[in-house]
């Protein structure tokens, strides 16, 4: 399994890490797309903005990005008409129609995202998916969406829901451009300044301080458990890339259930798939599903790698305050796999908040959002978490995380600890990899 990231593209530029007391109007901990972009629009609105990075740029989950642009990827929106109403259904697919937007509008501005027009086909591998309700919410939405035959796919499908005008990017390149934008419009970073500590309006790394008004959690997976309560409804999954051989087309290919997805890029197919939460014992079953499935219908990739995503609890992402307490402090996390038009939605809900705007989707990703049922399936991911957490705390001797104490559990094959309770990975000697830890493990004996 390679580790760098898939795709070529011009350096992001070397940063000196934070050193000594700083103060600014808004610190952003975390350089991924969310970091990056959430800065941005700050630095646009006239504020003075630090961007603390604990590695390097893009060095999470947004360098191993497919590329894709889609309001939808699955089939969810009926589901969450009728858990959550229409009203937050449909402000959800105009916020994702906006995020889509502004993304456009910034390959207008320069031309160097490889942006493709293209539709997002998503597959229906049976019965019990009800395409013209997704279709007619979409539609109310803002977004056309034809139901066609299955046979037009290059995977097995009975039906297509084609959701018209989306389109696909070259991931990197739109990072790169992010940065240099953010620059220009006067954004410090510091890398290799892991936030250890958070109070109210200061963030602490290893060797400084920066004070702001305003601060943005953007680590992927929120380093503060309390308040907020994050990590009782948040869980971390692998989700693996492949390149391989042969076409698609121009088009996008979702599984309606979300596990797997594909694209067209110069002349092959990058695809993507689920591979289980990250921790888990049983790992090897997500890896041996995932080479079936690419060898059965892509043959031999030429490359591939893995990546870490968060998943919330009821498939929406959380963006706003951190909690009804923390009227200042701002997270976004749980994109699913969504992260492009996911950041973006972050970016313009919580620069409008800062600068004391209303936003009319706030309520629809509020943190603190109530009154949805809680399905089958997310009721036994809490508990099953619930149960990994106490097995770690009850275990005397295995290496623990300085997260909340789980034990950990070592990956052969990737030579790396992972916390099955909540995501964070280090490496065998203990330095840390991933949030939400924010220090390393004491890794005593040799596995
Ligand atoms: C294989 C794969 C394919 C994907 N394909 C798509 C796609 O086609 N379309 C799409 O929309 N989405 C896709 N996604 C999802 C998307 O890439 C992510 O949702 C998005 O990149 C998340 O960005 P982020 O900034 O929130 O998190 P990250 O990119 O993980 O960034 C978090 C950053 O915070 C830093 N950090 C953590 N802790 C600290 C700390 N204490 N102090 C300072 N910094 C810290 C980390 O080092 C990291 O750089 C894909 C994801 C994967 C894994």
């Amino acid at each position: 399994m390679v580790t760098g990231s898939f795709w070529a593209h011009e350096p992001l530029g070397e940063y000196a890490p934070l050193r000594g007391f700083h103060q600014t109007d808004a610190v952003v901990i975390g350089g991924g797309f969310t970091g990056i972009t959430t800065a941005l629009w700050l630095c646009r609105a006239g504020l003075r903005v630090v961007l603390l990075e604990g590695e390097t740029l893009a060095c999470g989950a947004s360098s191993r990005c497919a590329g894709m642009l889609s309001v939808t990827d699955r089939f969810m929106l009926k589901r969450l008409e009728q858990q959550r109403g229409s009203a937050v259904a449909e402000a959800y697919i105009r916020s994702r129609r906006a995020a889509f937007g502004a993304i456009r509008s910034l390959a207008r501005e320069t031309e160097e995202l490889e942006w493709q027009d293209a539709d997002a086909c998503l597959l229906a591998d049976g019965k019990g998916f009800d395409l013209s309700a997704e279709a007619e919410l979409l539609r109310r939405g803002g977004t056309a969406a034809d139901e066609l035959q299955g046979g037009s796919a290059p995977l097995p499908a009975r039906q297509i829901l084609a959701v018209r005008d989306m389109a696909h990017i070259h991931p990197m390149k739109y990072f790169a451009c992010l940065t240099r934008m953010a620059l220009r419009h006067g954004l410090t970073i510091h890398e290799h300044s892991r936030v250890v500590a958070v109070e109210t309006n200061l963030a602490q790394t290893p060797e400084g301080a920066v004070k702001a008004p305003f601060l943005i959690i953007a680590t992927g997976y929120p380093i503060i458990n309390v308040p907020g309560w994050y990590f009782l409804r948040l869980s971390q999954r692998r989700r693996y890339l492949a390149a391989a051989q042969g076409s698609v087309g121009e088009n996008m290919f979702y599984d309606g259930r979300g596990r797997f997805a594909l694209r067209g890029i110069h002349g092959g197919i990058l695809a993507q798939m689920d591979g289980g939460m990250v921790g888990e014992r049983r790992e090897n079953s997500g890896h041996r599903r995932w080479q079936q499935w690419l060898g059965r219908y892509l043959g031999e990739p030429s490359f591939r790698h893995e990546g870490i995503e968060t998943f919330s609890a009821d498939g929406l992402p959380y963006i706003g305050v951190y909690s009804s307490k923390t009227p200042n402090l701002f997270v976004a996390t749980g994109y699913g796999g969504k992260g492009l038009l996911g950041s973006m939605t972050a970016a313009q809900l919580i620069s409008a908040r800062v600068l004391g705007l209303a936003a009319d989707s706030d309520f629809v990703f509020s943190g603190q959002r109530r009154g949805y049922a809680v399905t089958a399936a997310e009721a036994a991911t809490t508990l099953a978490m619930a149960g990994r957490y106490a097995g770690g705390v009850l275990h005397p001797f295995a290496p623990r995380c300085p997260h909340m104490g789980c034990k950990l559990v070592y990956s052969r094959e990737r030579r790396v600890w992972e916390c099955p309770c909540h995501g964070s990975r280090f490496d065998g000697i203990g330095h840390l990899l991933s949030a939400p830890a924010t220090e390393p493990a004491i890794i005593r004996r040799r596995h």
